[in-house]
C-alpha cells in the first residue's frame, strides 16, 4: 500500500470500521492526523537482555528461542492460558498469556524472538506475563525507543505505533510552514526529520532536535497569533472616555487608595481617553483593593456616558459586587444593576430591558452577560473579575458586542499571580498593570498545619475566636469537581452534596450547639446563596461551612479563621486564594490547613504556604509542582491546547519564538508575503477553536 497524507485509515490493515470509528475519537481520520498527533512518552526497548541478567519488574527485552510448542489450556469459561518456555544461554523463562490463544500458533518451536515484558521471579524460576513479542530476525517494536500515546478505550498503542509507522513515509510531503530563514536563524530541523524522529527516533539526540523543532514551532504560532490579537485591538477605535479629576472618585471611597491602586487607577484613565480600546490586565494579590479600581473605571466610563459590564466567575462573587459597588457608586448617581443565570425569567427580561434602554450604567453579572439575547444602549467598558476563568475566548465574545463605532474597553483583573513565563503567553494580547501593595494595617495571616488527630484543639481555636466577637470559615473540598473526596475526618468514602450539609449539621448538633452556623455551596439556589452570604457579611452567621464557592474574591473584613479540611486535596494557588478570605481586617488572622495525608510531597506543598504568603512564590512552586494543566484546572485560560510544549520547563524556548514572532511581523505585520502565508495559515488553525479571533 502507499499511503498518502490524505489517506483514510479505513485503508490500513486491521483497521475496519470499529476501530476507525475510536480512532477518530482520538481525531484520526486519514495518515497525515497520525503524523501530527505526537507521543506522550517513550519507552527505551534498545538494550536486549539476557534471561538471567534482566533486571526485575521492570520492563525488558529479552532475545530467546522458543524451547517447547506452546500449550493451550482452557481454565474456565473465558479464561484461557497460553504457556510455554523460553531459553538462552543463561537459563529459561517461562511465558504465560491470557486469553491470546492466538500466540499458540504465533510461536515456532526452535525460532529466535525478542520479548518484550516484566520478569519476575517466583523461586529460582523467572517468568513473564503476556509479552509482546516479535522475530529477532525482524525487529520492529524492539530494539528502538517506542512511542507511547494517550490512547482511548480499543485501542492499543501497539496498534497506534504500528499505524504511526505505516504513516511516516508520507512526512515529507508535509508542507515545510517555518520560514527557512527562521529555520536557519534558531538551528530548527527540518520538519520531515522533525516528524520522523519525534514518533521513532534514532537516538536521544534526534529525539531532542526533532522536539526542539515542534516545541518551537507551537509556541512561535501561539506568539504569533497573540502578538496580531494584540496588534488589532491596537487597531480599533476606542470610546473616548474623557479623564475626570480622581479626586472626585477618592471621595466616595471609606478610604484613601494605596499608592499602587491610585497609580493603576491613572494608567486606566490614560486607556480610556486614548482612542483606542484599553486592553488591560491588573494583577494584584488577593485582598489588595482591585475592586476600587474596577470602580473606578466604570465611575469613568459612566461619567463619559458609557455602560460598564462587569463579569464575575461566581454569582455569589457576582452578587457581593453588585451590592458594594451599588453602596459605593449609587451617591455619584450611578445605577448598577445584577443579572445572572438563574434569576427569575421575569427579573432577567426586566433588568435586559433596562440594559438595551440605557437605564443601568453598571450590569453586574456571570457568564449571562455575554450570551447573545443581552444587549446594551452604550457599552463602552468590559471588566472581568478573576481573568483565569475568562479566557481569551471569552475575551474576543465581549469584545465583540461592540459597535460600529467602536469596539468596548476591556480590563481584566486576576488575583491568581501568573508565573512569569506563563503569564508571558496567557497575557500575550494584554497590557498589564500591577497592584503591588496592600492596603496599610494588614498584618500577615499566620498558617499551620495540623493533622486529622488534633481536630478537637482546632474545634477549640473555632470557639475561641467566636468568643472573641470574630468569624470563622470551614472549608470542604468542593462537590462538584470532586466526587470521591473523603469527608474530613474519614479514610474513603464519598462526599456527596448531602455530605457538606450534613458535616455542618454535624458539627451544630455534637461539637458547636451553642454557635450559629450556615452552610455555603455551588448547589444552593442563587437567593438562598444570597441570604446565606448576607447573613455571613453582617455576622448572623459565626461559622460558615462552605465548598469552594468562596475561594474567590469574597469579602468579610471580620472572618479572622481559615479553616480548610483535606487541605492536600487542593492547589497551592486555590489554597491561597482561600486564606485571602481572611486577614482582611484589622484583626490577627489564621489560616489552618487540615490534612490526613502521609504522602511526603504533600506535605512539602503545604509547607509552601505556611512558609511565605506571597502568592507569586506560591504559584512558581504551584507550577513546578503541578504543570501548568492542572494550574489551570480544565483549559480555563480558553488557549489553544498546545500539544507538546511544556509552558514549566520551556522557558528559553518561549523567548526565542516571542523574538522571532515579533520579528517576523514587524516585517511583515500582516503576513501577506507569499513566504509566510503558510505560517498565518497554521495560525488560523491553531487558534480554531477560538473562532471570533481572526475573522
Ligand atoms: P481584591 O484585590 O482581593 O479584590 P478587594 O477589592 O476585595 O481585594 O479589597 C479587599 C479589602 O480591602 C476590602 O475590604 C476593601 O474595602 C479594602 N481596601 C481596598 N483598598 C483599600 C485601601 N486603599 N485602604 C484600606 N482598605 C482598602
Ligand atoms: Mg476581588
Amino acid at each position: 500500500m502507499t499511503v498518502s497524507l490524505d489517506t483514510p485509515l479505513t485503508q490500513f490493515p486491521g483497521v475496519g470500521a470499529v476501530r476507525a470509528g475510536k480512532l477518530s475519537k482520538l481525531g484520526l481520520e486519514k495518515a497525515g492526523d497520525l503524523l501530527l498527533r505526537y507521543p506522550r512518552d517513550y519507552e527505551d526497548r534498545r538494550q536486549l537482555y539476557s534471561i538471567r541478567q534482566a533486571p526485575l519488574g521492570t520492563r525488558v527485552c529479552i532475545s530467546a528461542m522458543a524451547a517447547e510448542h506452546p500449550r493451550l489450556s482452557r481454565i474456565r469459561k473465558g479464561l484461557e492460558l497460553v504457556q510455554l518456555k523460553v531459553v538462552d544461554q543463561t537459563g529459561v523463562l517461562h511465558l504465560t498469556f491470557f486469553n491470546q490463544s492466538y500466540v499458540q500458533r504465533a510461536l515456532q518451536a526452535g525460532e529466535e524472538y525478542i520479548f518484550f515484558g516484566t520478569v519476575e521471579e517466583q523461586g529460582r524460576r523467572r517468568t513473564m506475563v503476556n509479552p509482546i513479542f516479535e522475530r529477532a530476525d525482524r525487529p520492529n517494536v524492539t530494539g528502538r525507543i517506542m512511542p507511547i500515546y494517550h490512547l482511548t478505550a480499543g485501542i492499543s498503542n501497539h496498534l497506534l505505533a504500528s499505524l504511526t509507522q505505516q504513516a511516516l513515509p508520507c512526512a515529507g510531503s508535509l508542507p515545510e510552514t517555518l520560514p527557512a530563514g527562521l529555520r536557519q536563524h534558531y538551528q530548527l530541523a527540518e520538519l520531515e526529520f522533525a516528524l520522523k524522529n519525534i514518533h521513532f527516533p534514532q537516538d536521544e539526540e534526534a529525539l531532542d532536535l526533532a522536539r526542539r523543532r515542534l516545541t518551537f514551532e507551537e509556541l512561535f504560532y501561539l506568539s504569533v497569533g497573540l502578538t496580531l490579537l494584540k496588534d488589532r485591538r491596537g487597531e480599533e477605535t476606542g470610546f473616548p472616555v474623557p479623564p475626570q479629576p480622581q479626586g472626585d472618585f477618592e471621595a466616595l471611597l471609606p478610604f484613601a487608595p494605596t499608592q499602587a491602586q491610585a497609580r493603576v487607577m491613572g494608567e486606566i484613565a490614560a486607556d480610556l481617553s486614548s482612542g483606542r480600546p484599553m486592553n488591560r490586565l491588573v494583577q494584584g494579590d488577593v485582598g489588595s483593593g482591585k475592586t476600587a479600581v474596577a470602580a473606578f473605571a466604570a465611575w469613568l466610563a459612566a461619567r463619559g456616558g458609557y455602560q460598564s459590564a462587569l463579569m464575575a466567575p461566581t454569582e455569589v462573587l457576582a452578587e457581593q459586587h453588585a451590592r458594594s459597588l451599588s453602596a459605593l457608586l449609587a451617591p455619584a448617581g450611578i445605577r448598577v444593576g445584577l443579572l445572572t443565570g438563574s434569576l427569575p425569567a421575569a427579573e432577567k427580561r426586566k433588568i435586559r430591558a433596562a440594559l438595551a434602554a440605557g437605564e443601568i450604567d453598571l450590569a453586574v453579572g456571570t457568564h449571562a452577560l455575554i450570551s447573545a439575547d443581552v444587549s446594551f444602549a452604550r457599552l463602552g467598558l468590559i471588566i472581568a473579575d478573576e481573568q483565569h476563568r475568562f479566557g481569551v475566548a471569552q475575551r474576543a465574545a465581549l469584545a465583540a458586542k461592540g459597535t460600529a463605532e467602536g469596539a468596548p474597553h476591556v480590563l481584566v483583573m486576576s488575583a491568581t499571580p501568573i508565573p512569569r513565563t506563563l503569564a508571558l503567553i496567557i497575557y500575550g494580547d494584554l497590557d498589564v498593570s500591577v497592584i503591588d501593595q496592600l492596603p496599610p494595617g494588614r498584618t500577615p495571616v499566620e498558617t499551620y498545619i495540623i493533622r486529622e488527630d488534633k481536630r478537637e484543639r482546632m474545634y477549640n481555636f473555632v470557639r475561641q475566636q467566636v468568643a472573641q466577637g470574630r468569624q470563622v470559615y470551614l472549608i470542604c473540598p468542593a462537590v462538584e469537581d470532586n466526587p470521591d473526596a473523603a469527608l474530613p475526618g474519614e479514610e474513603h468514602p464519598t462526599l456527596n452534596l448531602k455530605a457538606v450539609t450534613s458535616y455542618a449539621a454535624q458539627l451544630q448538633k455534637d461539637v458547636f450547639p451553642d454557635l450559629r452556623l450556615g452552610v455555603l455551596h455551588g448547589k444552593l439556589r442563587p437567593r438562598e446563596k444570597e441570604a446565606v452570604m448576607a447573613a455571613f457579611a453582617k455576622g448572623d452567621i459565626q461559622v460558615l461551612v462552605a465548598t469552594t464557592v468562596v475561594e474567590v474574591g469574597v469579602d468579610v473584613p471580620n472572618a479572622s479563621l481559615m479553616i480548610i479540611e483535606n487541605a492536600d486535596r487542593f492547589g497551592l494557588s486555590q489554597l491561597h486564594q482561600l486564606r485571602g478570605r481572611v486577614g482582611r481586617g484589622k484583626h490577627q488572622s489564621y489560616c489552618v490547613l487540615v490534612t490526613s495525608t502521609r504522602n511526603p510531597e504533600s506535605m512539602q506543598r503545604l509547607r509552601v504556604l505556611s512558609s511565605t504568603t506571597d502568592g507569586f512564590r506560591i504559584a512558581e512552586e504551584d507550577l513546578k509542582l503541578r504543570g501548568p494543566g492542572d494550574f489551570f484546572g480544565s483549559r480555563q485560560h480558553g488557549l489553544p491546547q498546545l500539544k507538546i510544549a511544556d509552558l514549566a520547563g520551556d522557558t528559553r524556548l518561549l523567548t526565542q519564538a516571542q523574538q522571532a514572532a515579533r520579528d517576523l511581523l514587524a516585517e511583515d505585520p500582516a503576513l501577506q508575503r507569499p513566504e509566510n502565508r503558510p505560517v498565518l495559515a497554521r495560525v488560523r488553525q491553531l487558534f480554531a477553536d477560538t473562532p471570533d479571533i481572526f475573522n
